[in-house]
């Protein structure tokens, strides 16, 4: 039986309001927008519920939700030079974190196969288990990987994340845990300046935190290759249960906060290199949205995104089956080959 894709939303995720700041509402009304015109591209649309306290504090400290919690009902106002609030942000961020966990559950109910697409505001990947920043309030996909763990009885997430920025709050939240492997490719320098290929993790989780810096001006060539050549064999080898991908698109070429040349067809190529590895490894995948801040681009790509997670794999993706091995996925290839050695030699499998 061929399962329907899910899109959640909701509409709280249009009450968090911004100002004058690029993380602004109309970043969802045109992926929404452009989504209606396409007929939601065969997606179940689902209305995200509000993530409970306790979800919330798989990830977060008590004291981090009601400092949110409070500044939201005293009116919102300024957390941090980036990180803005209103009155209706604690309730927008409670169903993004919301609608990350229930793409977590339908996507384990559905089982391989099954793929998904959350898109709410305010983004997540930044905040860390006791401080909000970099637009991010509560992190989702670290709320929903936590969940899939402790609540669903999972016992290794493959987190992907190839926003422009590094996703320095899961990447500290998942330090030394073997349980969650993230693997982030991000433009380096840039904001919040973490993200550096010796951070590798500790403990348990030494090797399952995997940086993949790329230098401003990295388009399609680098970021697909990365995926393609250091991403998917690591992730072969470590037989994820389920595929999240922290989709942020501010590496989109028409980006205003960031330097990198990504074009939809490189996000699409992206999309179809995770989903074609749900295949192989007969698991769900699913994306929740990060940043991407060139409006247009944003729901253009999320809509191709969308598209390609839903088609069957056939041929492989044009672009993925043209591209050259990166010089920077050659390098991360020998540098990660002691500790990941199915990425050694640049082999990959057919
Ligand atoms: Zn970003």
């Amino acid at each position: 039986m061929v399962r329907e894709p899910v899109f959640l939303s909701h509409g709280a995720s249009r009450e968090h309001e911004t100002g004058a700041h690029p993380e602004h509402a109309a970043r969802i009304e045109a992926i929404e927008s452009l989504l209606g015109e396409r007929h939601w591209c065969g997606y179940q649309t689902v209305t995200s519920p509000a993530a409970s306290r306790a979800e919330l504090e798989l990830v977060h400290t008590p004291a981090h939700i009601d400092r949110i919690a409070a500044a939201a009902s005293a009116g919102g106002g300024q957390l941090d030079p980036d990180t803005v609030l209103s009155a209706g942000s604690f309730q927008a961020a409670l169903h993004a974190s919301g609608g990350a966990i229930e793409l977590v559950r339908r996507l384990v109910a559905g089982g391989p196969g099954q793929v998904g697409f959350s898109a709410h505001r305010p983004p997540g990947h930044h905040a860390t288990a006791n401080r909000a920043m970099g637009f991010c309030l509560f992190n989702n996909v670290a709320v929903a990987a936590r969940y899939a763990l402790e609540k669903l009885g999972l016992r290794r997430v493959l987190v992907l994340d190839w926003d422009v920025h590094h996703g320095n709050g899961t990447s500290e939240i998942f330090w030394d845990t073997d349980a969650v492997l993230l693997i982030s490719i991000h433009q380096m320098p840039l904001y919040p300046g973490s993200g550096a290929t010796y951070e590798l993790g500790s403990g348990r989780g030494y090797g399952y935190n995997v940086n993949l810096p790329v230098p401003a001006g990295a388009g399609d060539d680098t970021f697909v290759s990365l995926v393609r050549d250091v991403a998917v064999p690591i992730a072969r080898a470590y037989r994820p249960e389920l595929v999240l991908v922290s989709a942020g698109y501010d590496a989109h070429a028409e980006d205003p906060l960031a330097d990198c040349r990504v074009s939809d067809t490189g996000f699409g190529a992206m999309a179809a290199l995770v989903r074609d590895l749900g295949h192989e490894l007969a698991v769900p995948v699913g994306c929740v949205l990060e940043g991407g801040y060139a409006v247009d681009a944003l729901a253009r790509s999320v809509v191709l995104t969308m598209e390609t997670l839903a088609a069957q794999p056939a041929a492989p993706d044009a672009l993925v089956a043209a591209l050259a091995v990166d010089p920077l996925a050659l390098e991360a290839q020998e540098r990660l080959a002691e500790l990941w050695p199915a990425v050694a030699g640049g082999v990959r499998e057919p």
